[in-house]
């Protein structure tokens, strides 16, 4: 490794990062009590920790790593740009190439309505800046009270001050005094947990159309934006029944507001489409992207947006007071290009949707049948399993989150990473994983799972 970063043992590591470490949505006691996993080095779908363990890694980093470790053009790629331009801003009447080429190819590989990409450092300030560009949007066409952004409960969005509004998270609201104004939330698509006798179909409709009985009680003058991932992911992949994104659609369009599918997680691959609006049939407007972008080898975010919402903003808009010192950063751009080339000429969406996806969910629902799994679901390569008490009456556990974190924590110990949102178990692997890499997943998951009970 670098010469910056010095060797030490696991217990040195562990005493500086409690010394001096904050980490994001972490109990610092509770992991004080545990020590830090230091992870040193990853090679394909395999983390090593600083012991030395190889642990396979369900879910690509933070649903980002969708090449895999190691791909050394990514790493040459953002070398040789850093050495060409390593920064300059596109603020201020500039630009440079890797962000125009990116910006090129992002058009050519996302829906035909996006023509315009804004570009940002994450997912979370690509979700405040669709807010305030459906804001500054509706403004332009002098209907400035139509603020309004329609989300749901127990979305994701990020954790910026909007980002975090836009989502639904209880936990998160309740610290640091959220939503910020003009941001309601509706109920979820999650038919497992609130579709009760109805069929996923019907479901899904009933779901879909609290969106029309909240557009009516705001006023539909005042709404200006939904705003939904294409499948949940941080609310533990909750994947909407095919019913549930068509009546949206119809919805917003009735009432003319903006639709936003934020494709930070389904986006480029993940569900076996190059986007998750693909495989549901949404036309949005606009398409916060980040994650996958650049398999997560630098930070990079962006906004497609839709050619009607952009004409809007060019020619009437004037200028849009908005924008970070790392949009379109030259090396993180460059690295997202060489990784949109590699989706391509690797064919790896195709065999996310016509080998490997197929296999991992084939393999996935026969995790089913193990006691403690209500529900296995998923689509290409994402996919979750609800641990219930009793699976014929859905019923949870009476402490939700306690068997998660328990089960979490035995598959770590068994070698594999697999994410727990309360009591479901999430994955969504490197899209280059092999079927023996999936063979080995099911194998760790239902070991872990035999553990757990
Ligand atoms: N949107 C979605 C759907 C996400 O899953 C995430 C992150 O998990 C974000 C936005 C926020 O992205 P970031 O963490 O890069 O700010």
């Amino acid at each position: 490794s670098s010469s910056f970063i010095p060797s030490r043992s696991t217990a040195d590591w562990q005493a500086l990062d409690a010394a001096h470490y904050l980490h994001p949505f972490t109990d610092h006691a509770a992991l004080a009590r545990k020590g830090t996993r230091v992870i040193t080095r990853a090679e394909g779908v395999y983390l090593y920790d600083s012991d030395g363990r190889q642990i396979l890694d369900g879910m690509s980093g933070l649903w980002c790593v969708n090449l895999g470790y190691g791909r050394r053009e990514l790493a040459e790629v953002a070398y040789r740009q850093m050495l060409e331009l390593p920064y300059y801003n596109s603020f201020f009447q500039a630009a440079h190439p890797p962000a125009i080429e990116l910006a090129r190819l992002l058009v050519e590989v996302t829906p035909p309505q996006y023509t315009h990409v804004f570009f940002t450092g994450s997912g979370s300030e690509a979700n405040d800046t669709v807010v305030r560009a459906v804001r500054r949007y509706w403004d332009v066409l002098g209907q400035p009270q139509r603020t309004v952004i329609i989300s749901r409960k127990n979305a994701y969005h990020g954790s910026t001050m909007a980002g975090a509004s836009l989502g639904g998270m209880a936990p998160m609201h309740a610290q640091g005094g959220l939503p910020i104004p003009g941001i309601v939330h509706i109920r979820q698509p999650y038919w497992y947990g609130e579709g009760g006798d109805l069929s996923p179909e019907e479901f899904g409709k009933v779901a879909a159309r609290a969106l029309e009985e909240k557009i009516l009680e705001i006023g539909p003058d005042k709404v200006a934006a939904f705003i939904g991932e294409p499948i949940q992911g941080a609310g533990g992949v909750i994947i909407p029944p095919s019913t549930y994104w068509p009546e949206i659609q119809k919805i917003a369009q009735r009432y003319g507001i903006l639709l936003v599918a934020d494709e930070v997680i389904c986006g480029f691959g993940r569900t076996g489409e190059w986007f998750g609006s693909q495989y549901f049939g949404i036309e949005a407007d606009l398409m916060p992207i980040a994650k996958g972008m650049s398999s997560g080898y630098l930070p990079i975010g962006g906004v497609m947006v839709a050619d009607r919402v952009a004409r809007v903003l060019i020619e009437k808009g004037g200028d849009f007071n908005h924008g970070f010192t790392y949009s379109g950063h030259p090396a993180a751009c460059a690295v997202a290009c060489a990784t949109i080339n590699i989706l391509r000429n690797e064919g790896i969406v195709d065999r996310v949707r016509s080998d490997i996806g197929p296999y991992l969910q084939q393999r996935w629902r026969e995790l089913a049948d193990h006691p403690l799994v209500g529900e296995a679901r998923g689509v290409g390569l994402i996919g979750a399993l609800e641990l219930v008490k009793d699976k014929a009456t859905r019923q949870g556990f009476a402490d939700p989150g306690e068997i998660g974190t328990l089960c979490r924590d035995i598959c770590i110990s068994n070698g594999l990473v697999m994410r727990a949102v309360r009591d479901t178990m999430i994955i969504a692997p490197p899209l280059v994983m092999t079927r023996a890499n999936v063979d080995e997943l099911m194998d760790k998951a239902r070991r872990s799972l035999d553990e757990t009970l």
